[in-house]
């Protein structure tokens, strides 16, 4: 199966600060994208919504760089 990727390239710009990238919307590989899950109830069957997803079918990734002084003794 194919596989897209997403590269981040890290190197300090100007003043450092806490950067956030969110990755594209990818297809939650918990539930395969359904959003849940059919469950019986005494009800008949419903659908237990997706925890990881949360019925959305989808999740996105947050990456965070915190950059730091390299306060490291030598
Ligand atoms: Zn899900």
């Amino acid at each position: 199966m194919s596989k897209k990727r997403t590269m981040i390239i890290i190197e300090p710009d100007g003043r450092i600060h806490k950067e956030a990238f969110m990755t594209a919307p990818m297809v939650c590989p918990y539930c395969n994208g359904r959003g849940g899950f059919p469950i019986d109830t005494p009800n008949g069957s419903d659908i237990e919504t997706c925890p990881d997803c949360q019925g959305s079918g989808e999740v996105v990734a947050m990456v965070v760089i915190d950059w730091k002084p390299n306060t490291k003794l030598k």
